[in-house]
């Protein structure tokens, strides 16, 4: 097993730049007054006396729960040695941003305690984080004035959810925002959350139901991203903003499968595109300052990344600390995961941030080995023995070192 699960010795600074934090447990009394908001999330210790805390949801239910990697930077920095992960970039888990809150101040004073909080990790260890911020996106000037505060505590950008309680980024009140953003050097880490994860519709609420197959994190999400990018796009947000960084998470949800059906719908229907920018999607994402990470969970759809926005513009994420991204939720010894389940693998996974990017093969006897580390996937498809596609090495360099350095303005002031 540990010679297919190998931590490969990277040369240079690996950037995982998609990671949650969540507050810790001592905050819960402190956010007790907020609780009354639908959606609203404190971290308390866990009440059967176990390790690690629960999220606990406005309603007193159970989110999520979680292990001290989520708060304790000491935890992180652990598994950071273990994974040679030199640098995390920490933003707030996306369900503990206050878009569902409707008192200005009180949106502000959540932004302020998640953002003092990522600060202070950093402020404890400069070398291996670097924090984004979280805004009270619906109080556009209040947004600013806190998006300045962070940046002079030394933040590199801020992390937004895909919609702000249902409003598409291009929404006009939204641009000065991102045009404060763009000003200050600031990048934009975009996240799914809510919108089509837990639509207000009845019907469409039962078939977006978490207990149906994961949905909304599984469908949803991609579909939110998309629906961002698509915003962003059509809105004009890049056209007007190119020097502005944005991010997408999880290599763009669905929207790079998607750039061939957006350009090709607007060429046909140019009636229903009024305002379209000048630029098509290609030619936007290469003008504009369009990013995502690496976390497609799979070596051919990196490979379609990579050929449509080019690796300088897609970074290693890994969704730590949460068993959705590139962390084995399967302990390396029992083959259990904390609900109790087992490995449905008969060759583990064995899954680490960077995993996909370290392992892809760069020539073809590299192929053979690369399908151990991937033993996960199917090896055929409907045309018979498929090979892994071939990355070239300086694409596997920027996707670990480069793109993340570039998209957080590292190489500006
Ligand atoms: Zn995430």
């Amino acid at each position: 097993l540990e010679d297919v699960v190998t931590y490969p010795l990277v040369p240079g600074i690996k950037y995982d730049v998609h990671t949650h934090t969540t507050l810790s447990p001592a905050t819960f009394e402190l956010l007790a007054k907020f609780s009354s908001y639908e959606g609203f999330i404190r971290v308390r210790a866990r009440s059967d006396g176990g390790c690690g805390a629960q999220m606990i949801g406005s309603d007193g239910r159970v989110f999520r729960n979680i292990t001290e990697t989520a708060y304790d930077a000491a935890a992180r920095l652990a598994d950071m040695d273990r994974y040679r992960v030199t640098v995390q970039v920490i933003s707030p888990t996306p369900a503990m941003i206050p878009d569902y809150v409707d008192t200005e101040d009180h949106a502000v004073e959540i932004c302020r305690i998640l953002n003092d909080d990522n600060a202070s990790t950093v402020a404890k260890f400069p070398e291996r984080f670097i924090a984004l911020g979280a805004l009270p996106m619906r109080f556009p000037s209040a947004a600013i004035k806190e998006m300045e505060r962070i940046k002079a505590l030394g933040m590199r950008g801020i992390e937004i959810n895909s919609n702000i309680q249902g409003m598409d980024l291009d929404d006009p009140r939204l641009f000065d925002i991102f045009a404060a953003a763009a000003e200050n050097n600031m990048a934009v880490f975009v996240h799914p959350w809510a919108g089509f994860m837990s639509p207000g519709d009845v019907a469409l609420r039962a078939r977006m139901n978490e207990r149906l197959r994961w949905r909304p994190w599984l469908v949803g999400m991609p579909m939110e991203t998309a629906l961002a990018f698509d915003s962003m796009y059509g809105g004009r947000v890049h056209e007007r903003l190119p020097n502005l960084r944005v991010l997408y998470a999880h290599g763009g949800g669905a929207f790079p499968a998607l750039l061939g059906r957006l350009a090709h719908g607007r060429y046909c229907r140019p009636d229903l595109f009024p305002d379209a920018p000048k630029l098509n999607h290609y030619e936007t994402i290469l003008q504009a300052q369009v990013y995502t990470d690496a976390l497609t969970h799979d070596p051919f759809a990196l490979r379609m990344l990579v050929n449509e926005l080019g690796s300088r513009r897609v970074a290693m994420g890994s969704d730590y600390p949460y068993p959705l991204g590139e962390i084995d939720p399967f302990d390396s010894k029992s083959l259990c995961d904390p609900q109790g389940n087992t490995c449905p693998y008969p060759e583990r996974k064995g899954i680490y941030p960077g995993h996909m990017i370290e392992h892809l093969p760069t020539t073809v006897p590299e192929r053979r080995l690369a399908l151990a580390h991937f033993n996960w996937l199917a090896r055929s498809n409907a045309d018979g023995p498929r090979r892994l596609p071939l990355f070239k090495p300086f694409e596997l360099d920027n996707m670990l070192f480069g793109a993340a350095k570039c998209w957080l303005g590292l190489d500006r002031p």
